[in-house]
């Protein structure tokens, strides 16, 4: 029994490597899921075989259990099946959240009945108590702000060392419960730390909200590789630090791509103050959707740069219709996919190959960079931050040194957009006033239908 017990870890560890590299790539992503999935179908029946069954504590809580299971299950699957694309940072919060809470549930568990003895494993539950309440109350906070359920970021004077000294008093709590565990002090523990992650998201701007989810991600993941060590179960120390190297790397690797430093991320209000980013001169020059698609019609080379507005219209679909007659027209398409476009990292990815956009045109920034130069018509859907030259040529802005798609070098860029909205870093964009650059103003679904309608029309 126990070697089987043992292989079916070994499984599960497998599944969920194997699932993860399969993520690596859009082509192979949605199986890597179903593969990673299949390991946590494993994982959780394993640690259910695990438990001495002739336990009567077990048989007790065995329909608290199942049905847990099945409201679980059910939930995930229909919130998973109705959520729009847009809102998947939200849900990924949530159930980051939950993620979080349950490690610290379990540490919750292991304190109060003082299961968890001695030195070192009373040290890991509390390790986990506190990472996952942080993440538990932390990620409520940011699926608030990305929801819209709550607005404005909350700063009082004096904040950062307030919640310093509010981490500080946790941990010296949890440290006086290695040599004296009380019920009270862990209680307090716990508001402690629960408290640290509402005081260490408030302030956060809504914007910055996806790299705080992915470094939650990564808390909830040592959390609940603490608390496998402490239930001695292998499957949940190798998720837990599957899920926190994974969260820890996605975090740096996004904040690389906007060029910041996590510090600067978490303290300085990014994209809640108002910042012009340096003059910017020229005017805007609108165009209409049939000029626009007529030239491409007539291009030899277009290159397509979507951001986050796309994901906003939901016009994934149209795009990939007038591509499609672009291509019949015997225009070389490429799509160029900025590493931060629209709001959560492979999101342009996700919406393309949900309309089957073929991944052989799908080309990340640093391979197509170059080939703006020659390139007729470079089209922009819903794109800002990720197309703005401030980046590569103001010092003064606050996305100098984020690297860019070079849309502006060339020969002629139409971008479309609703209004005279900004991009995400509340900054104006330079290309909008460049001479080679047109604004086709409309929802960017709305645009596309006409602009397949003007090549309809045109053959
Ligand atoms: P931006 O958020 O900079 O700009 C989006 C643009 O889309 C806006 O200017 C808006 O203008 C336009 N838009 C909105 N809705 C529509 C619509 N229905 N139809 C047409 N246009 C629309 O987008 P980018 O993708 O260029 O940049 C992403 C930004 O998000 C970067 O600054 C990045 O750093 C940041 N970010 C990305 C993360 C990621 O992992 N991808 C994570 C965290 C932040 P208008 O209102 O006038 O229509």
């Amino acid at each position: 029994m126990n070697f089987l017990i043992q292989a079916s870890y070994f499984a599960a560890a497998f599944l969920f490597i194997f699932g993860l590299k399969r993520m690596s790539s859009p082509v192979t992503a949605r199986s890597g899921i179903v593969w990673a999935g299949a390991g946590m179908v494993v994982a959780v029946l394993v640690s259910l075989a695990f438990v001495d069954t002739g336990n009567p504590k077990w048989q007790q809580n065995l329909g608290l259990i199942i049905a847990a299971l099945l409201l679980g299950n059910v939930w995930a699957w229909w919130q998973g099946r109705r959520v729009p694309m847009t809102a998947m940072p939200q849900m990924v919060a949530l159930y980051n959240g939950m993620g979080g809470g349950a490690a610290a549930a379990i540490a919750a568990i292991e304190l109060y009945s003082a299961h968890a003895q001695g030195y070192v494993q009373q040290s890991l539950a509390l390790a986990g108590a506190l990472i996952g309440s942080v993440s538990f109350s932390g990620s409520l906070i940011a699926w608030a702000k990305l929801e819209g359920t709550m607005q404005k970021s909350v700063r009082f004077s004096g904040q950062k060392i307030f919640n310093a000294l509010v981490l500080l008093a946790t941990v010296l709590v949890g440290l006086s419960l290695l040599a004296w565990l009380t019920d009270l002090k862990v209680t307090l523990f716990f508001i402690g730390a629960l408290a640290f992650g509402v005081l260490m998201t408030i302030p956060i701007g809504g914007a910055d909200m996806p790299v705080v989810i992915s470094l939650y991600n990564a808390f909830t993941g040592m959390a609940v590789g603490f608390e496998g060590f402490v239930l001695q179960n292998p499957a949940m120390i190798i998720a837990g630090v599957l899920v926190g190297s994974a969260g820890t790397l996605l975090t740096l690797l996004m904040a690389r791509a906007m060029n910041r430093s996590l510090a600067n991320i978490l303290f300085s209000n990014f994209g809640e103050t108002d910042v012009t980013g340096g003059t910017v001169t020229g005017t805007m020059k609108p165009a209409e959707a049939s000029d626009a698609a007529v030239q491409m019609k007539y291009a030899s080379k277009v290159i397509i740069a979507p951001g986050y507005g796309l994901a906003v219209a939901q016009a994934q679909h149209k795009l990939y219709e007038f591509v499609k007659m672009l291509q019949a027209a015997g225009v070389e398409v490429k799509f160029a996919i900025h590493p931060v476009a629209g709001r959560m990292p492979g999101h342009m990815n996700v919406l393309l190959a949900e309309a089957g956009v073929p991944y052989d045109i799908i080309h990340d920034m640093e391979d197509v960079n170059s080939e703006f130069k020659e390139t007729d018509v470079a089209v922009v859907v819903g794109a800002n931050d990720t197309v703005n030259p401030a980046a590569r040529t103001n010092k003064s802005s606050p996305i100098y040194g984020m690297p860019i798609l070079n849309v502006d070098q060339a020969r002629q860029v139409y971008v479309i957009k609703r209004g005279q909205g900004k991009g995400y870093s509340g900054i104006e964009n330079e290309l909008f006033f460049k001479d080679n650059c047109a604004l086709v103003y409309g929802d960017a679904q709305q645009v596309l239908v006409k602009m397949i309608q003007a090549l309809k029309e045109l053959s």
